[in-house]
């Protein structure tokens, strides 16, 4: 026996500590154990190099190997070793006190932290109820000692039989951590933490099979060593399941003023962003550290795959804290300008390739645009919009292309978008048909992206092309007014909105002189509600308000088309008396109403006489009744023209508006129409 002890002072608490508190995050003592052993074997090829270890190094690699007989789980290296005086230093002293510390530090917040920053050697007794470390120093003539801790402040030393130089770590694993005596659970451990590591990796399976862990860092590698097939290669081996080839790639490499090395591939992202997140895998100096790097990179790169490497990211901080650290932005800045950069470097040196990926970086992009205000800098010259004929133009392009025609009287420069070419076909043929282009925004992030580049660019508006018709929405000087007289316009009005069906929405109408080759009436949605209503089907907190708008639609009749003026003719051949008696008998009281307000316009409320507000009363009603007598008749005579119905619903069926019984009513109209 060389030595007895006690370890440190305050230690009395230390081993509930580490088996209670860190239980959450227990796995990590492995990637520690095999940290060291790579730390020791690398000291002994830095000794090597400076000629003071003069012996053979040999084989080098680093074992783990299970025991189920004995219940134990032992890392073996060839590294450096220690003498009885290290393990008195290093292991009793200096690791002891700095895993108190740590815990002494942490104890509040361990969970959060554990997982990222590794309290080193003592991990162990997470998972172990005895941990017996047998070392061999490479000095000459040192002889081995065996150190045994059974999780109390106790330990001893003592020598011990071992031939080669290096440590071997035997840890008995305790009842509660048995699956640490499985085989898929270690190699699963070992290829999550240590598969990049700089010294080969075997580990030995309770029957004894070998298997190799370790695997070549790549972005440790020189760019100009590497292939285009090499990155496939990895990116495959980093994400098995994923079954898509990325986009392209980026290779990092800074040594100054920060360290970062890594390899970000752009995956082809479509429309669910939350199950593409957190895919990138981040390592300290090859040794995996966590797969959530949201605060270390900006939210929208988190989008992004691949690896990173630096071992200048403060680990041991609170996630929170990570986004002023300096380097952290440092290191953050330079990810977002090398993607933009290589973003770029494909527009300007393959603006076809780039235009091909367009539809599957665009999501990614707008939505770096959107959160990253540096990023929006850096792309608003290459952001593209595609057409519906399936052109790609970039912003300042497409401006070029549409301000002469497109710029309203008020001088705002009107985009016209659509999201479905098949539903919205007729509004985006009426906008070609006067020369003006239309832009397809059918991408998950599109609508949110419109009411965000409205307020960058100035003077500009976006449009749908079914939000109105067509001369409305792009107002030039020269636009044709309705002539026709108010009653008709309400006579119309009760007329065409009687025969939408009620559960479509609302309708109103809307009276235009759209020349004789348009429909007679067509159906449009204001830009504004359907907004709206598409905030309201994103979902989020509080926007449930727009949730239960009803469908607010415009009625847009026609007053050129030669059947619109058929119908006003049919109304006033059909009804005509009946109805010319009532709006007669309707201005009439209308009239009266209005002489009866003048006399008391000067007067107030309790100055007029009672008779004279009974008699206004009186008026204001029968009023009311006319009025409703004409809507019934002419509700009425809506009920019973087929023509009437016939355009309704033909406006119905250009929006994909008519369904079921009523698609049925319409085809069989439809024969009749034609027998
Ligand atoms: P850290 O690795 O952060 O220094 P640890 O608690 O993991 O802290 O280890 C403490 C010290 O014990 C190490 O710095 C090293 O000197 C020594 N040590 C641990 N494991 C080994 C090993 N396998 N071979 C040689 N020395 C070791």
């Amino acid at each position: 026996m060389i030595k007895e002890g006690k370890i440190g002072v305050t230690s009395e608490d230390i081993f509930p500590i580490i088996k209670q508190f860190l239980y959450s995050d227990q796995e990590i003592f492995l990637r520690e154990l095999v940290s060291n052993a790579v730390d020791a074997t690398q000291k002994l090829k830095a000794l090597e190099r400076t000629g003071e270890f003069k012996g053979e190094l040999g084989d080098l690699t680093i074992k783990v190997k299970i025991d189920k007989e004995k219940g134990t789980l032992t890392v073996s290296d060839r590294g450096i070793g220690m003498t009885a005086e290290e393990v008195d230093k290093y292991i009793n002293q200096i690791a002891f006190t700095s895993a108190n510390e740590f815990l002494q530090k942490y104890k509040d917040k361990i969970d959060s932290i554990i997982g990222r920053f590794g309290l080193g050697f003592y991990s162990a007794f997470m998972v172990s109820d005895r941990v017996e470390l047998i070392t061999k120093s490479w000095k000459e003539d040192a002889p081995a000692v065996k150190w045994t801790c059974e999780g109390k402040p106790e330990f001893k030393i003592e020598e011990a039989q071992k031939d080669d130089r290096g440590t071997d770590v035997i840890l008995y694993i305790s009842e509660d951590a048995k699956e640490y005596l499985e085989d898929s659970r270690i190699e699963g451990l070992l290829t999550k933490y240590s598969r990049f590591l700089p010294i080969p990796i075997k580990f030995i399976t309770s029957t004894g099979k070998e298997i190799t862990i370790t695997e070549e860092p790549l972005w440790k590698k020189n760019p100009s060593e590497l292939k285009h097939e090499d990155y496939i290669e990895f990116y495959k081996k980093l994400y098995p399941d994923s079954f898509e080839e990325p986009l392209f790639y980026i290779h990092l490499n800074v040594d100054y003023p920060f360290n970062l090395t890594g390899i970000l591939y752009f995956p082809k992202i479509r429309s669910n962003l939350e199950i593409q997140k957190n895919k990138i895998q981040l390592y300290a100096n090859q040794v995996f550290v966590t797969d959530s790097v949201e605060n270390i990179v900006p939210e929208f790169l988190t989008l992004l795959h691949g690896v990173l490497d630096s071992p200048d990211i403060p680990l041991n901080v609170s996630r929170s804290y990570l986004q002023t650290d300096a380097n952290v932005r440092k290191i953050s800045n330079h990810i977002t300008k090398k993607v933009a950069d290589k973003l770029h470097e494909i527009f300007k040196e393959n603006r076809k390739e780039f235009e091909e990926k367009w539809d599957d970086l665009k999501l990614f992009i707008q939505y770096g645009m959107m959160t990253d205000e540096k990023f929006y800098d850096r792309m608003k010259d290459i952001y593209l919009v595609k057409n519906v004929d399936k052109k790609y133009f970039t912003l300042d392009e497409y401006k070029e292309l549409i301000k002469d025609n497109q710029t309203d009287k008020y001088n705002t420069l009107i985009y016209l978008y659509a999201t479905d070419p098949e539903e919205q076909h007729s509004f985006i043929q009426a906008a070609k048909d006067k020369g003006y282009d239309v832009l397809l925004f059918d991408g998950s992030l599109d609508i949110p992206f419109v009411n965000f580049l409205e307020q960058k660019l100035e003077q500009a508006r976006f449009a749908r092309v079914d939000s109105d018709i067509i001369d409305n929405l792009i107002k030039k000087e020269d636009k044709t007014e309705v002539t026709l007289d108010a009653q008709t316009r309400d006579e119309l009005a009760v007329v065409f909105e009687s025969a939408v069906p009620a559960e479509l929405g609302i309708f109103t109408a809307q009276f235009e002189a759209m020349g004789k080759e348009q429909l007679p009436v067509t159906i449009t949605q204001s830009e504004y509600m359907r907004r709206m209503k598409d905030i309201g089907m994103l979902g989020g907190p509080h926007i449930s308000l727009y949730d239960n708008l009803p469908n607010n639609y415009n009625l847009v009749i026609n007053t050129d088309h030669s059947l619109i003026n058929k119908i006003i003719e049919d109304i006033n051949n059909s009804l005509g008396e009946k109805l010319q008696q009532l709006h007669d008998k309707k201005k009439e009281l209308q009239q009266q109403i209005d002489s009866l307000k003048q006399e008391h316009k000067d007067k107030k409320e309790d100055e007029i006489p009672f008779t004279e507000r009974e008699k206004l009363d009186k008026l204001n009603k029968e009023l009311e009744e006319v009025t409703n007598e004409i809507s019934k008749l002419l509700r009425e005579y809506a009920k019973n023209s087929s023509l009437v119905k016939q355009i309704v619903d033909l406006a119905l069926l250009s929006r994909n508006m008519l369904k079921g019984e009523k698609l049925t009513d319409f085809v069989k109209r439809s024969v009749k129409f034609i027998e």
